[in-house]
C-alpha cells in the first residue's frame, strides 16, 4: 500500500486560488528534501555515489537548486536542460549529458560546462572528436544497449527494439578506440526500463553492468571509473502498489558489487539518473471541477486538460484523485474525469469511483491529481490553443512561492510576428 496524501486543506486551497487561479502544480519542498536525504543515506554504502537528477522529469531551476543543495547533480538531454543545470549551481561532472542523436552544439555546451559526456553511439566517438575544439575530453562515458540480454518493459519497450546505445560488441571496440584517441577516464551507462517497480529488475540491471565492467577490464585492460544505472525506477501510482525501498535497492546492489566487482580489484563509483522517484510523489496537479455532464456516462470536467498532464491520455496511466474536504466521503459515484481538449482521450480518470463532486466555475470542488511531480508539467503542450499552467512550491517553512507563472495568451503568440501578420 502507498498512502496518497496532499499537504494543503480545502480552506488553504481556497485562499491560494484567490492569488493563483486553478489549475496549478504544487510541489512539497520538505518532502522532496526528505526523499533526497533518504536516497543519499541508502546509497552511502557506495563511496562517491552520485545521483544525476533527470532534468526532463521536472525542469524547473528552483527544484534543481533544492536538489543541488542536497548534493544531487543533473542528467541532461538537450541544450536548455544543460543551461538549467548550470543556472541551478551544478558544476562540471555533477552534470551528465545523456542525449541521443545529439547535435554538435549540445556536445560543445556540455564540454564548456565540464559535464560528463555520455555517448549514445559508436559513430559519435569521431563526431565528438571533430565537433569539439580540443578533441575528445579526458572522461567519456558510453551508453550500453543490452539488446536481447535484458527483458523490456511496457513504456520503454524491448531493448533490442530501442534506438539507444551501443551493442555489446561496439562497446568493447568503442572503449579501445577511445583509449587509442587519448581518453583517460571511462564511464559505463545503461537505461533499460521506465516506471519499473520490480526490485529484482533493477538489481539485475546492476548485475549486468557490474559483470560487463569486469569483463571490459579483463579483455581490454580498461578500468571503468563509474557505472551509471540510469533511471526507470517506478513509483506506486496506484494506492495498492508499493514503492521500491531505497535501502533494499542500495543494499541489494552492494551485495552484488561485493560479489562481482570487489574481487576484480576494480573500483567503481555508482551513479544514477533517477527522475520520477525523486520528485514524482511530491507534486500534485490541482484543478477545479467546473462542469458536470450526464450522457451515457457521468462526466466531471476540470479547468485543466491533458495539455497540463499528458500521462493518462498518452499511456492510459493511472493517477490517483482525491477531493480536498471529502477525503473520507463514501465513493458513491462513478465518473470519467475529463479536460477540455478536443480529443476524447483527454481523460484524467475513466470510470473512477469518487465521492459526489460539486461543480462550478468559482466554487466547485478542487480535484487533486496525485503523483504529478515528474513527467507532469514537463510534458505539457499548447495543442488546441491550451495554455500551460503554473507551478507553486510549498516551502519547508509552510509558505508558498510561485516558481513558474501560468502561460498567457501573449506567451502563446510570442513566437509569431503579429505586426507581420497584419501586413501580410
Ligand atoms: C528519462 C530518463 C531518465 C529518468 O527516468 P525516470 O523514469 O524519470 O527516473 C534517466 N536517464 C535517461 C537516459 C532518461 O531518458
Amino acid at each position: 500500500m502507498s498512502v496518497k496524501s496532499f499537504p494543503l486543506t480545502r480552506a488553504q486551497l481556497e485562499e491560494l486560488a484567490k492569488t493563483y487561479p486553478t489549475p496549478f502544480y504544487v510541489y512539497d519542498e520538505a518532502a522532496i528534501r526528505r526523499n533526497a536525504q533518504a536516497i543519499k543515506k541508502a546509497f552511502s554504502v557506495f563511496p562517491g555515489y552520485k545521483e544525476h537528477f533527470a532534468v526532463k522529469a521536472l525542469p524547473n531551476p528552483y527544484i534543481l537548486k533544492i536538489l543541488e543543495s542536497e548534493g544531487f547533480g543533473a542528467d541532461c538531454s538537450s541544450l536548455p536542460e544543460l543551461l538549467l543545470a548550470d543556472m541551478s549551481g551544478m558544476k562540471t561532472e555533477a552534470i551528465m549529458l545523456t542525449s541521443n542523436e545529439t547535435p554538435a552544439k549540445e556536445y560543445i555546451k556540455a564540454r564548456e560546462l565540464g559535464a560528463i559526456i555520455n555517448l549514445d553511439d559508436f559513430t559519435h566517438i569521431e563526431y565528438v572528436e571533430k565537433s569539439l575544439a580540443g578533441g575528445l575530453p579526458e572522461l567519456v562515458s558510453c551508453r550500453y544497449n543490452p539488446g536481447p540480454l535484458k527483458e523490456g518493459n511496457a513504456i520503454i519497450g524491448k531493448p533490442e527494439e530501442a534506438k539507444y546505445g551501443f551493442t555489446r560488441e561496439q562497446l568493447f571496440d568503442g572503449y579501445k578506440l577511445l583509449k587509442q584517441k587519448g581518453v583517460k577516464r571511462f564511464g559505463l551507462h545503461t537505461m533499460v526500463a521506465s516506471n519499473e517497480l520490480s526490485l529484482d529488475y533493477h538489481l539485475e540491471t546492476g548485475r549486468l553492468l557490474f559483470e560487463l565492467a569486469v569483463e571490459i577490464k579483463n579483455k581490454t585492460g580498461i578500468g571503468i571509473e563509474f557505472v551509471n544505472l540510469g533511471g526507470g525506477l517506478g513509483i506506486p501510482y496506484k494506492p495498492e502498489q508499493e514503492a521500491v525501498s531505497w535501502d533494499s535497492l542500495a543494499s541489494g546492489l552492494k551485495k552484488l558489487y561485493d560479489e562481482i566487482v570487489a574481487p576484480s580489484g576494480l573500483k567503481l563509483e555508482i551513479h544514477t539518473e533517477y527522475g520520477r522517484p525523486v520528485t514524482g510523489p511530491y507534486g500534485w496537479l490541482v484543478a477545479r471541477a467546473i462542469h458536470s455532464k450526464h450522457i451515457y456516462r457521468e462526466y466531471i470536467a476540470l479547468d485543466a486538460s491533458m495539455a497540463d498532464l499528458m500521462r493518462p491520455a498518452l499511456y492510459g496511466a493511472y493517477h490517483h484523485i482525491t477531493i480536498p474536504g471529502k477525503e473520507n466521503a463514501p465513493l458513491t459515484e462513478t465518473y470519467d474525469v475529463v479536460g477540455s481538449l478536443c480529443e476524447n482521450n483527454d481523460k484524467f480518470a475513466v470510470q473512477r469511483k469518487l465521492p459526489k463532486i460539486c461543480t462550478s466555475e468559482n466554487t466547485g470542488d478542487f480535484v487533486v491529481i496525485h503523483d504529478a511531480g515528474a513527467h507532469g508539467r514537463a510534458m505539457g503542450f499548447n495543442y488546441n490553443g491550451k495554455l500551460r499552467c503554473g507551478e507553486l512550491l510549498l516551502r519547508s517553512d509552510g509558505t508558498i512561492k510561485q516558481i513558474r507563472r501560468a502561460e498567457t495568451v501573449e506567451d502563446y503568440f510570442a513566437t509569431i510576428d503579429l505586426n507581420g501578420v497584419k501586413e501580410f
